[in-house]
Parts: C-alpha cells; structure tokens; sequence
C-alpha cells in the first residue's frame, strides 16, 4: 500500500484491535520515527477497512471512496468561524461551499434562499442544540416536549438549557403518540410549547405525524406564536423530500427549524450536519464580534471548513437522481432483510419507506460485535445505509441463521416476545407466531 511518505511496504499487518492504544513515540531517529508512523497507519488502514465491511447498525454512511479526490485540500487548515452569510477578513474559508449547500437543502425543504438562515455543523446534535435554543430564547417561558423515541441529546439539551421537558408517549411504531401529547398540552395550556418532532427516530426510524401535532397544537388553543417547532432530521432529512410521498415536512408549514447530520444518509468522511433556520429569527442569537470580523451565531466558533467541501462534493457527486436512486435502493434491501428475517421465523419490523430494520437481539455477543449491531433491550436493528450491499446482507444472514439455530435447537432456551417492543403482528415467538 502507498504509504505517508509514498513508499511502497509490504508489512505482515496483524489485525489491529480497537481497543489497542497508539501513543505518540519519541525515538531519536527520524528514520525509525517514520517506520513507526507507516507501520501504525498501515494496519488502522486495515482494520478500518474490515469493519466498515462488516458496519450495519450504525446509521452512518460508509461509502466515502469520492471523497479520496478532495485530499489536495487537506494541506490547508479552512476556518469557517461564525456567520456564513458574512464575509470576512479570515480568507481560508468556504463559505462559498456553505452557502451553495445551505440553497440545495433550502430548495429540498421548500424555503426561498432569501427567507432562510442556516450553517453547516458538527453535526445533527448542534443542530439540535441551535433549534432548541431558538425555541428557548423566542418562548422563555416554554416547556420542551418529546416523544421518548427522540434521540438522547434531545433530554441532554433540556438539562443543559435547563428548560422544563415533557416526555410524550410513543406509538408501536416508534411515532409520537399525539393523544399523549395533547393531554400534557391542556394541562399546561399557560405556557408555550416547543416541540421537538423526530423526522425518523434513531431507532425504529419512524416518523412524527407533524400535521396531527399541528393540529393537536390548534385543538388545545395555541397560536402560532405560542408555540415553536424544530424538526429532528438528523437521518431521514433528505430521505423524506426526496420520496414520491412529496412533503411530510416543510418550511411551508408553520415549523421554526430543521436540522440533519450529513454524514448519515448523504456520506462524510467526518462528521457535519445542517441547520435550517428562518432569516427572520438570525438576530435571536447574533453577538457582533469585532475581532474576528463576523457575528458569532453558531453554537461552535471555529468551524470545519472541510465540512462544506464534502457535503458539497456529495451532492454534486451523486445529484438528486443519485440520491432518489440511493433512496429505493436502501428501501428495496432493507424490504428484503426484512423478508428473509420474517421467512427465518424471526420477529421483525420495518416501517412504511424506512431504512431501518428492527428484529430479536442475537443471543450471541460475537455477532453483535462482528456487525456492530446496535441493541435495545430484545431488539437490535441494523440501519441500511447506501454502502449496505445486498451481498453484505446475505453474508449477515448466512453468518446469523445457522447460529440462531443451534441456541434455540433443544427448546430450553425460546425466542423473547418482541409484542410490547413493535407490537403482536411483528411478533414470532412462541405465542404470537403462531
Ligand atoms: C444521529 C441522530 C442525532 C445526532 O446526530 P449526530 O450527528 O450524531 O450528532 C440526532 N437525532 C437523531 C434522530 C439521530 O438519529
């Protein structure tokens, strides 16, 4: 393989652990200094390599091969600190990238380019962390509410933001439940509401029904400026838009923010996400920052400059018809997961248009561990993302069927019922299989 200084090495490359640790080494010699460096790198190389192969349960992309052509730009350090939409003195930055890739999700979520304020993030947590705080400094007085399928920073925010939180119940399907939300809504009708809908939760992938919280919003008496809305789109952002179903959500409907990780769906080498904003609420945050020439109205100051880059590169890469096709593709393999798991005998579900796979938790840590499936209590799910092959599929099933079958082969041990988790029908075990 090439190598850091361009030489070409042979190495016996023992298979690297994740839990080895590489300290910074302080030989004398430059020469052995290098050695070392190359020999390191070499075998993380690998590694990462074969449990990208084997990546299933995280909702990460992991086909970042384009990104290879962009690594000339490595050689500089790119700041975008503070507002994109303001020039300034700084000049090793891209904000051109940033802007360009803010009008692409602007015209994917229905808002002109002169009515929308956003940046690009570290990822969907900042986003998370930039709405929620809009929603805080515009209803002071407000209460946070959430279904308990939202992702973990969403709880985390409210502690760090110390605002009052309201866990709303969810449906089978992973859904906010909004007869649960409407009953905390009356209770505390005197104060306002802002409200965090998941557009595809972490685990089950499921959609909050944003019509049927705005009208729970109008059935219990508030206005709309009683209330905020910001869109958790951190996986299923440009997932939903681009689906023939047209717009689950949109800046067209009375919603404060949306933000997506765009290392999810899209693909990164590193983390980055979007936030959306409308350009009416800029000022809500805006710290006019001499020194640095700029207004300080992101959560982080310095930012990625490489970040844009990618994200822009992506979109261009594979253009919306690549993206719509990435889109079937995933839903496609992940219906056949689902089918294979389901012939297999095993409880299983898989939301209408998602990518995400819920099923009984392997008995067997080795094959947790070996395709980094993501567990919850008896579930697991495994998230088809676009370098998930169907190829990649059959060799999880082929590794995971003849197993499965030997745990449960004398009949001592039996299958947990999955009934409470994606409900009876999702269900095979001994009872509800039947
Ligand atoms: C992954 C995820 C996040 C957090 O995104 P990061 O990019 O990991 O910070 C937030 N919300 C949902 C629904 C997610 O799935």
């Amino acid at each position: 393989m090439e190598t850091l200084s361009g030489k070409k090495v042979s190495m016996n490359t023992k298979e690297m652990e994740s839990s080895d640790v590489v300290e910074p080494r302080d030989e004398e010699c430059v020469e052995d200094r290098m050695d070392y460096l190359i020999k390191i790198v070499t075998q993380f190389h690998d590694h990462l390599k074969e449990r990208a192969s084997h990546y299933l349960g995280y909702p990460a992309n992991q086909d970042c091969n384009d990104y290879v052509a962009l690594s000339s730009l490595l050689k500089f350090h790119i700041n975008n600190v503070g507002d994109p939409l303001k020039e300034s003195v700084n000049g090793v930055h891209s904000k051109r990238f940033e802007i360009g890739v803010l009008d692409w999700f602007a015209r994917l979520w229905n808002i002109e380019k002169d009515a929308y304020w956003g940046y690009v993030t570290n990822g969907g947590t900042e986003g998370n962390l930039h709405g929620l705080l809009l929603g805080r400094e515009l209803l002071p007085t407000g209460i946070l509410y959430s279904s308990k399928e939202s992702h973990y920073s969403i709880p985390k925010i409210a502690r760090m933001y110390r605002m009052d939180f309201e866990t709303i119940a969810s449906l089978e399907s992973g859904e906010m439940d909004c007869i649960d939300l409407k009953s905390k809504l009356i209770i505390n009708k005197d104060r306002p509401a802002i409200i965090n809908v998941n557009i595809g939760t972490t685990f089950k992938g499921a959609v909050d029904n944003l019509d049927l919280v705005l009208q729970t919003l109008e059935d219990c008496g508030f206005s709309h400026d009683q209330f905020y809305i910001h869109c958790d789109a951190a996986i299923y952002g440009i997932i939903a838009p681009l689906l023939d179903q047209g717009h689950t959500y949109t800046f067209k409907k009375p919603i404060g923010s949306v933000s997506i990780s765009g290392h999810k769906f899209l693909g990164s080498p590193i983390p980055c996400g979007i936030q959306m904003t409308r350009k009416s609420y800029r000022h809500v945050l805006s710290n006019n920052i001499e020194y640095i020439h700029t207004i300080d109205n992101t959560i982080s100051g310095s930012r990625d400059g490489h970040a844009p880059i990618f994200l822009w590169y992506g979109l261009n890469m594979k253009g919306c018809k690549g993206l719509q096709k990435d889109v079937e593709n995933c839903i496609k393999n992940a219906r056949y997961l689902r089918d294979r798991l389901k012939h297999a005998g095993i409880s299983t579900m898989l939301n209408e248009m998602s990518i995400i796979v819920v099923f009984e938790r392997p008995l067997d840590h080795e094959i947790v561990h070996k395709w980094q499936l993501q567990c919850l209590g008896n579930m697991a799910h495994i998230v088809v993302m676009p370098h998930v092959a169907r190829e990649i599929l059959d060799n999880f099933l082929d590794d995971l069927l003849p197993k499965r079958n030997t745990w449960y082969q004398d009949g001592k041990v039996l299958p947990h019922c999955l009934a409470e988790d994606i409900g009876i029908s999702n269900c095979a075990c001994s009872i509800h299989g039947k």
